[in-house]
């Protein structure tokens, strides 16, 4: 581990989104950086290699946008999400500093695609990576490394010695075996601990054993814990999460974006015992989806059930496992192994609340129920158009908010409220200033890149005086 021994200035822990972004910034300010990462080389790039856009603040069309995303909707659309639970400071500095997120990243390799049609609703506020999150990660490598960054992979940090809050040195167990690296300054963005269900149990329960988790198993929140222990200042529910309506039939680690479904807006939502539990036509999915995991973990058994009809399918994105199909809905409660006429009578009361409206997927439209409870604000059509199908339902855990306070430097906050001198956050380790509650498609990227850039600077200006 030849890489370890050379001196460094700045180490970065996690090999993500804002562990590059801090990487890059610190090199380009002067520092010598390593970044160490748990991972393999083939599997780097933690989370951030399944990501597909990114939220930014814009004031015109371009190639890439369809309009502009300017700063009141972007606030706007923060508040309405997270309920207004931020750091209005620091959420504010994020979407400010995102102006120059397009440039930046351009200037650092990534390639962006022309905005997509379809149900994503995002072609306006989002930029999409051409090849999504894995070609932008290589191309953050790859400039990192062109700029004489140093990358060890398979290098998980177990230990940080932090005496009297200040960064002295990492314990590091590589491929060779047990490794003590020094830096004047650390930046950590090694994620949050979303990977590690005993300790999700301590807030969910049992009922962490049916999370599925969307990403790397490498974030086990290992450095998160480590600052706590430390004194960090905690901020974030410990509950709170990214989680979505996955697909069942989904890998327990790392299946990516894919495994997502989005059929929700477009149908009913039926929980084991076939109640609703949820309007599941509230708003625009990307401003709902994350929060339906949260909603299925709570229901029995962790296990929901998506129920469309034929003239819904052409308005959701295509699953990667086909949708249990039937030409009946008792028929297909038989194959999902639901009660049939439980499923029936549900299907019967939906569509009895249905009131006439003109449906529109491309706005809040006119059709929703009356007398149902919950109701279903949008998109509220009868399901009666065999073939009839449904989807397996399980919480997918994305990322969790819990994390440690940080300040518009990405300096840790401790304890007593005094701010690290040598020891920076960012990304999912410090989301949850900004982000308690909802979420907004795109944002995590937003939140890692802004503070990435900020820790890595910040970084290399403390390892400088
Ligand atoms: C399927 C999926 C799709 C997503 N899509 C989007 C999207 O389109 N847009 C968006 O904005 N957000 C998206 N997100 C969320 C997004 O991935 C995160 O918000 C963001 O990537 C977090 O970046 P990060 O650098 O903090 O963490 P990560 O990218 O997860 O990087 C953390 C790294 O730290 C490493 N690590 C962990 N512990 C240690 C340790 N002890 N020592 C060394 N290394 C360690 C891990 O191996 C990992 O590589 C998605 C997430 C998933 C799972």
């Amino acid at each position: 581990m030849a890489v370890l021994a050379q001196p460094c200035d700045v180490l970065v822990i996690g090999g993500g989104n804002a562990g590059l972004c801090a990487a890059i910034a610190a090199c380009r300010a002067g520092a010598r950086v390593l970044v160490l990462e748990s991972a393999t080389k083939d599997f780097r790039g933690g989370n951030s290699r399944h990501t597909r856009d990114i939220r930014y603040l814009h004031k015109t069309a371009t190639n890439y946008v369809t309009g502009p995303y300017r700063e009141e909707e972007f606030w706007n659309d923060l508040m309405q999400v997270t309920g207004s639970e931020t750091d209005e400071r620091l959420a504010r500095l994020t979407i400010q500093a995102s102006e120059d997120l397009a440039d930046w990243t351009a200037a650092n390799g990534v390639r962006w695609q022309q905005p997509l049609r379809g149900t994503l609703h995002l072609a306006r506020s989002n930029l999409f990576m051409l090849g999504g999150g894995k070609a932008m990660m290589n191309a953050y490598y790859e400039t990192a490394l062109r700029l004489g960054v140093q990358v060890a992979y398979e290098s998980e940090v177990c230990k940080l010695s932090l005496p009297a809050g200040e960064f002295v040195s990492a314990s590091v167990q590589t491929r060779d075996g047990p490794a003590e690296v020094k830096a004047k300054a650390v930046v950590v963005a090694a994620g949050g601990f979303e990977a590690n269900i005993p300790w999700l149990k301590e807030y969910w329960g049992e009922a962490a054993e049916n999370f599925i988790v969307r990403g790397t198993k490498h974030n086990q929140g290992r450095m998160l814990q480590e600052l706590l222990e430390y004194g960090a200042k905690p901020v974030g529910d410990p509950r709170g999460c990214h989680a979505v309506a996955l697909d069942a039939r989904a890998p327990k680690f790392d299946g990516g974006i894919v495994t997502r479904l989005d059929s929700v807006p477009f149908g009913i939502v039926v929980n084991k015992e076939l109640k609703r539990f949820y309007d599941e036509g509230e708003d625009f999915w990307p401003k709902r989806y994350a929060i339906w995991g949260g909603l299925i973990a709570r229901q029995p058994e962790q296990i929901a059930y998506s129920i469309v009809d034929g003239k819904a399918l052409p308005h959701f994105m295509p699953s990667v496992f086909p949708p249990i199909q039937a030409s009946s809905v008792p028929e297909l409660a038989v194959t999902l192994g639901l009660d049939p006429a439980g499923l029936e009578a549900a299907v019967q009361k939906f569509n009895a609340a249905v009131r006439p409206g003109t449906f529109d997927p491309t706005n809040l439209d006119t059709c929703r129920t009356q007398g149902l409870e919950p109701p279903k604000s949008h998109w509220a059509r009868p399901i009666d158009t065999p073939p009839y199908y449904g989807y397996p339902l399980r919480p997918g855990i994305t990322f969790t908010y819990l994390g440690v306070t940080v300040n518009e430097q990405a300096r840790v906050v401790m304890s007593d409220h005094r701010p690290a001198t040598n020891i920076f956050a960012a990304g999912e380790v410090m989301a949850g200033n900004i982000l308690r509650r909802g979420y907004l498609a795109g944002f995590g990227l937003t939140i890692g890149s802004v503070f990435g850039r900020i820790a890595g600077r910040e970084a290399a200006r403390r390892a400088r005086a």
